[in-house]
This record gives structure tokens, sequence and C-alpha cells, in this order.
């Protein structure tokens, strides 16, 4: 799935850490009144990224 993108979930709102198996992901903190600006994250050669706006952190999973 090269090129996909994950976004996060309603139900993963609670979530601090998501693993996710594409290279970028879309956070707005799972949306609705707690959520945040959609941001986009590329999870690189770390292997991980984190949003700075709710602090979820997102594990590349291969
Ligand atoms: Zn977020």
């Amino acid at each position: 799935m090269a090129g996909a993108l994950t976004r996060v979930l309603p139900e993963q709102r609670d979530l601090q850490v998501i693993e996710v198996t594409t290279k970028s992901v879309a956070c707005d903190g799972g949306g609705g009144p707690l959520g945040h600006p959609l941001t986009y994250y590329e999870v690189g050669a770390e292997g991980f990224a984190t949003c700075g706006y709710c602090g979820k952190k997102f594990i590349r999973k291969d």
C-alpha cells in the first residue's frame, strides 16, 4: 500500500500509541470537540512520529 495514508479514527481518540503500516499518517485527534486541525506526519527512518497537538505516537509496524 505504498503512498497510502492512515487516518486517526474516532475510536482511537483515547489511544496514546497507534501502530500504522503506512508511511503517512493524518491526525486530527480523533475528531469532534476534542480534536485539533488535521495535521499530516511522515513516519520516516526513525520509525515513529509524534503528533504535536495531541501527543499521540505513531509507530511504524511493517
Ligand atoms: Zn493529534
